[in-house]
């Protein structure tokens, strides 16, 4: 995937590792408070295999990046992040990575995590950031690079805000009922900080 592939992976292990501490506090509100430590291991691991995943193409790398990331990550974020990155990769396959490919890929990918979560966004979960993101990216695609970046991050941003105020109805958090309301969900956390690390190397590549 050349260079940009090796950065991609740094700048996400970068960002999970600078924010592993406060997924894990807004983890420790509504679940397990494991989602920093559980990402950090997942992202390190897939930095570990930087090289490897450099030589290869952007659509094999995502598979393989995935599937290292449900090997290592517990909890629910592990199978959902990973299902997410192998079925971009599988949909991207040996396709030219244009932005209008990577849409298609993002949009499949946020499909399987529905399926694998049996979830959809409104649950206070990473599909709160991940549909918002798709629909956003869908509808701009034609628009130039910059001007994508900067409508997907502050999508991704005003998403992440609202889930603060809604109540969750899935996973750990849903056991708090209305108890789970005021606070961020971590899931949709690290969606915006992962999206910003990718929107941050494909800007510098433009
Ligand atoms: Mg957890």
């Amino acid at each position: 995937m050349t260079a940009v592939g090796a950065r991609l992976v740094a700048a996400a292990a970068d960002t999970i590792r600078t924010h592993a501490d406060e997924l894990t506090s807004l983890d420790r509100a509504i679940g397990d408070g494991d989602h920093g430590i559980n990402l950090r291991r997942g992202f390190d691991a897939v930095a570990d295999q930087s090289d490897e995943l450099d030589a290869m193409p952007l659509g094999g790398a995502l598979e393989k990046a995935g599937m290292t990331l449900v090997m290592k990550v517990g909890g629910a974020s592990g199978p959902l992040y990973g299902s997410l990155l192998m079925s971009m990769g599988k949909t991207l396959g040996d396709s030219p990575v244009t932005v209008a490919t990577l849409a298609e890929a993002f949009a499949s990918g946020v499909e399987k995590v529905k399926a694998r979560g049996r979830s959809d966004a409104g649950a206070k979960t990473m599909l709160d950031v991940l549909v918002p993101v798709r629909e956003s990216l869908a509808a701009n695609v034609d628009r130039p690079v910059p001007e994508i970046l900067a409508t997907v991050q502050e999508v991704a941003d005003t998403s992440l805000e609202a889930t603060r105020d809604m109540i969750a109805t899935k996973g750990r958090a849903s056991f708090l009922g209305p108890r789970s309301r005021g606070h961020l969900d971590p899931g949709a956390r690290s969606s915006v900080l992962l999206i910003r690390a990718v929107c941050a190397v494909v800007g510098e590549s433009e």
